[in-house]
């Protein structure tokens, strides 16, 4: 938690698709999808549970430890879930969390996760975990979290049933839309932005964003339900939001390739009055809204 206000933001898993290891990416990190958000006074919420979730829980003390929160799960794909069984403090009994995810067609989304975390995939099922879990299946919805935080979620165009988040809370807000296709659909142009993804993205101080390939790449794997960094500068610029993370990153992509999209996408921004732009990168922490207003790398 942060004693000072404003929304502590710390990214534990950046890359998406799958997990990797190696020199090549030592500064943005190879965990799949996790970040955390602290608010002050506030249980804590984390978007997605990718494998960066395992190191968050290391932080928070590992097993033993007891952990009250929210998970927002933008969707079931492995790089989005891979996290949760060995995120520790869930192994405590005292601990308590509520996961929010998209509604499935194949069923309420906690039947359709004991699907996939189950024997002979896992050895525990997500019903014998130490906590107590409440889940609950959500669309284009609106609900609280904690005592005053206040979150918006919508479908949004990927493979499989996907939403996004936002997340306001005193006046300070973070948008979360990991994985987002801008070739999924029928959208009339590649640069269309659906309203719902405007919402979201809406003045928020910060943008997290899919930005998995380069244009080149997008035009052989459009289908894939990514998009460009350019389109995620695309969606921060039309939302009028005021900082972008870039995020998902390629597993192909070392950290020269992910610091060249990232120059690209700061030139670009600097060239049609956008937002600032970052790279989302493992152990990166984001103060939002509060005294200071700083940004820091762990
Ligand atoms: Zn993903
Ligand atoms: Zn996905």
């Amino acid at each position: 938690m942060t004693g000072s206000g404003g929304i502590h933001v710390t990214f534990w898993g950046v890359r998406g698709s799958t997990p990797c290891e190696g020199d090549q990416y030592a500064r943005y990190g190879g965990h799949s999808s996790c970040v955390s958000v602290e608010c002050a006074g506030e249980p804590s919420v984390v978007f997605d549970l990718g494998t960066g979730l395992t190191p968050y829980g290391e932080a928070l003390g590992g097993a033993g430890t007891r952990f009250a929160g929210t998970f927002l799960l933008t969707h079931l794909h492995w790089d989005h879930v891979q996290g949760l069984p060995f995120f520790t403090p869930l192994h405590e009994p005292r601990s308590n969390v509520d996961i929010f995810g998209p509604r499935q067609a194949e069923g309420p989304l906690e039947e359709v996760f004991d699907g996939l975390m189950r024997p002979p995939y896992f050895p525990v099922r997500a019903s014998q975990l130490g906590a107590t879990v409440r889940w609950h299946d959500v669309g284009d919805d609106r609900f609280a979290v904690g005592d005053s935080a206040k979150v918006r979620s919508h479908f949004v165009r990927h493979v499989g049933a996907t939403v996004g988040y936002r997340l306001d809370w005193h006046g300070v807000s973070v948008a979360y839309v990991s994985d987002h296709g801008q070739g999924c659909g029928a959208a009339p142009t590649d640069d269309h932005v659906p309203d719902e993804v405007l919402e979201l993205c809406d003045g928020a101080d910060l943008v997290i964003h899919d930005a998995q390939h380069t244009a080149p790449e997008f035009e052989h794997k459009r289908h894939w339900g990514h998009c460009t960094h350019e389109y995620a500068l695309h969606v921060a610029r039309e939302a009028g939001a005021k900082q972008l993370a870039l995020f998902h990153h390629d597993p192909s992509h070392g950290d020269d390739m992910i610091d060249l999209m990232l120059e690209a996408t700061r030139d670009l921004s600097a060239r049609t009055s956008g937002p600032e732009v970052i790279a989302a990168a493992e152990g990166l922490v984001l103060d939002l809204g509060g005294p200071t207003h700083t940004s820091a790398r762990r």
